[in-house]
């Protein structure tokens, strides 16, 4: 079945929007204490694509050596995954662009790896900031790719963005089925 990834750092509200894309209330463990999310769990979506729910990275205050260890593990996870179609890089709305995200997106891309990104927690900002901000984010974004990738704003406590990450999941899982027929 083809995985759709989520990842970003520990704390960016990753828990919150899987809660929210799958509709539970404490499906993925949400919890106040960064770092927490250290496996790689699966969930098993509409019975035909798998959400698969990575580590949070770049959590300040785990030590350089599990840091490695949580690299290896991401690595290593986007270098077996034939199934992964997109991955979904989480970033909170309220900061400016992050070396930390930025490194990772163009690792993804040196790796041919696609993604997208997902604002999260809307509800902080007001439409105009929200606006600012993502601009910031193409204008760095935009010195190194020929086009901004797709990107999607959320809130997971307001329960914005569902349906449009959700159906983009679908339309990428129609098209591939075409592709197929
Ligand atoms: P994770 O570590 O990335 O899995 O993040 P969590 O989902 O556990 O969320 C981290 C913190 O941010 C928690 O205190 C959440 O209540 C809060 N949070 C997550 N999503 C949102 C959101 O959309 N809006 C607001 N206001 N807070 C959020």
């Amino acid at each position: 079945l083809p995985e759709y990834a989520f990842i970003g750092r520990s704390n960016v509200g990753k828990s919150s929007l899987i809660n929210m894309l799958t509709n539970r209330k404490s499906l993925a463990k949400t919890s106040g204490k960064p770092g927490k999310t250290q496996l790689i769990n699966h969930f098993l979506i509409n019975k035909n694509w798998h959400l698969v729910d990575l580590p949070g990275y770049g959590y300040a205050r785990v030590s350089k050596s599990s840091k490695k260890v949580f690299q290896k593990f991401i690595t290593q996870y986007f270098s077996f995954r034939e199934q992964l179609v997109t991955a979904f890089v989480l970033v909170d709305i309220r900061h400016n662009p992050q070396t930390i995200d930025l490194e990772f997106m163009q690792w993804l891309g040196e790796n041919g790896i696609p993604f997208s990104i997902i604002f999260t927690k809307a509800d902080k900002l007001k439409p105009k900031a929200i606006e600012n901000h993502v601009q910031d984010y193409k204008n760095i974004l935009l010195e190194t790719w020929e086009d901004m990738p797709n990107y999607f704003i959320t809130s997971s406590s307001k329960n914005i963005g569902q349906d449009e990450v959700l159906g983009y999941i679908d339309e990428l899982n129609n098209n591939m089925n075409t592709e197929e027929n």
